[in-house]
């Protein structure tokens, strides 16, 4: 339990079970219950996006509150879901902003892999109205925010605001504003005719607030007016300060880097139980992995491949570069002529669709491939698969090779960001300590890619070698128990040293 219990209201553009494109869901909906059972009050704010609608839970509404737009004052109705958190916990309420001409449409961002053209109006809008739930809870409710906790550019505005055009209302002072940046390829970036949709004064458009080169770029001015930043791994906050990895803004990171910090995120580690997973055809646990073959078979035949002892590789990925898909679609000749099965499970870039689905097509009683978004699929491949293959160009934190971990399926990932921080390769060292989790892939080519997985697939016929990386994985702490502890003791010291600033 923490010393300090605090209200923290945590804004994000998407949580699980609500709405989720990638990791930052799974994110931000099982930090908001950790941090809940070490005793702080906890809000979630989200958009009332349609899914919510359909997704079946019960909203009660809670209060209509006035958005400031460039149109004018827009009335805005605040719903409420509640989320329990252990026996008698207080749980954590879920507050959601409606706004049916920004919310109510078939995607979180975009459709048929196009953005929605609104976006910046879309997510200032939203911050605008976190501005207006921070003053309605203080007004109303007596429930002073003491850390708004933000994540990614969609949400950033909200730190730019409080510190510009809101800094002098009395109903959001002293709030401490926490950024965490969950991917820094991904930055908000609109042109520059754009910058008057947030309300922001002119002079905020210069390179030391929002402008970059020309354009808006939402993340960059949330890092320059967050109190802290934080982001999802200790060696991708030490990347994100050099050019390969920053992608621009590793300059105004570098003038923060005394208040930036790397917190490796952890897993539901209820939703993600092979003991317990009830999308998985069979159990298992590290001591009785009898279901895991179960699972396997089970995979082989939702993908219509033969059954075999070969080696099963999974992918589960946005298929973009950056997560090395093409690297993947490179090697499939060669890995096909090799004894072993693929299956991947993703949507992205067409072109890389295109390859894979033509690579299949080839390959059928050797390669399964599922374009689609599909959560219970996801599940059964990390129960299935024997190795997880993520050769990401960068990584942030990364959670597929967490779940892959607690799966006792081994993962094969690049030696890059969270990659590097969660798996420990197999070296002569790690073999002996019986430490090793998995493989690194040193460099982003196929052909490093191509070498690593043979090696993998050799030690694969090493069973008790193979046994020991697994059932290392299996033991692997993933949970979110160590992480929460720091974003607790950062949380603390944020709102001691706000304290120490007004007195
Ligand atoms: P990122 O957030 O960059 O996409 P992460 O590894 O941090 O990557 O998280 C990805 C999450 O999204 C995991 O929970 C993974 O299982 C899930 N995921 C990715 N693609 C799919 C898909 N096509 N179907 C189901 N789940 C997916």
């Amino acid at each position: 339990m923490t010393q300090h219990p605090l209200n923290l209201l945590i804004v994000s553009s998407e949580a699980v079970p609500y709405a989720k494109t990638g990791g930052l869901a799974d994110v931000a909906g099982a930090l908001p219950l950790e941090m809940a059972k070490l005793g702080h009050d906890v809000i979630l704010l989200l958009p009332h996006y349609r899914c919510l609608s359909e997704s079946g839970r019960s909203f009660r509404s809670v209060c209509q509150l006035r958005v400031p737009t460039p149109q004018g004052l827009v009335e805005t109705l605040i719903e409420e879901d509640l989320i329990p958190v252990g026996e008698g916990g207080r749980g954590v309420r879920v507050w959601t902003v409606r706004n049916e001409t920004f919310f109510d449409r078939p995607g979180l961002y975009q459709e048929r892999g196009i953005d929605y053209p609104d976006n910046l109006d879309r997510f200032s809008f939203f911050c605008r109205a976190t501005i207006e739930v921070i003053a309605h809870l203080r007004t109303a409710c007596r429930w002073t925010t003491h850390i708004l906790h933000l994540h990614d550019w969609q949400t950033a505005l909200c730190a730019v605001y409080l510190k510009t055009i809101d800094r002098d209302r009395l109903d959001v002072q002293g709030v401490r504003t926490v950024l965490t940046l969950h991917n820094v390829g991904y930055q908000g970036l609109f042109p520059g005719e754009q910058f008057e949709n947030m309300g922001l004064p002119p002079s905020l458009f210069t390179p030391a607030g929002l402008e970059y080169y020309a354009s808006v770029n939402v993340l960059k001015g949330g890092i320059v007016f967050a109190d802290y930043v934080t982001t999802v791994s200790p060696t991708y906050a030490r990347e994100i300060l050099t050019p390969e990895f920053g992608f621009g803004l590793e300059g105004v990171l570098g003038n923060r880097a005394d208040r930036l910090l790397g917190i490796l995120n952890g897993i539901d580690i209820d939703r993600w139980n092979p003991e317990t997973d009830s999308y998985l055809p069979a159990n298992y646990s590290v001591i009785d992995r009898t279901g895991k073959q179960v699972c396997k078979q089970g995979l082989q035949r939702e993908f219509q491949l033969p059954k075999a002892s070969a080696p099963l590789l999974g992918v589960i990925a946005r298929l973009t570069s950056q997560k090395g898909l093409d690297l993947v679609a490179t090697i499939i000749p060669q890995l096909m002529a090799m004894d072993l099965q693929l299956v991947i499970l993703g949507t992205g870039e067409p072109e890389i669709e295109a390859n894979l689905k033509a690579l299949q097509a080839r390959h059928p009683l050797r390669m399964g491939l599922r374009i689609g978004f599909d959560e219970g699929l996801a599940h059964r491949i990390e129960g299935g698969a024997d190795m997880f293959v993520m050769p990401s160009r960068y990584e942030p934190c990364g959670l597929s090779q967490l779940y892959s971990l607690r799966y006792g399926t081994v993962p094969v990932v690049r030696k890059t960001g969270g990659l590097a921080d969660t798996v420990v390769p197999l070296t002569a060292r790690a073999r002996q300590a019986e430490r090793a989790t998995g493989f690194h892939v040193e460099e982003d080519t196929a052909a490093a890619l191509l070498a690593e997985l043979r090696r993998a697939v050799a030690v694969y016929q090493d069973r008790p070698m193979w046994d020991q990386l697994v059932e290392a994985g299996m033991h692997t702490d993933v949970s979110w128990a160590r992480s929460a502890n720091a974003y607790d003791r950062l949380f603390v010291s944020l709102v001691r040293e706000g304290k120490s600033h007004v007195s």
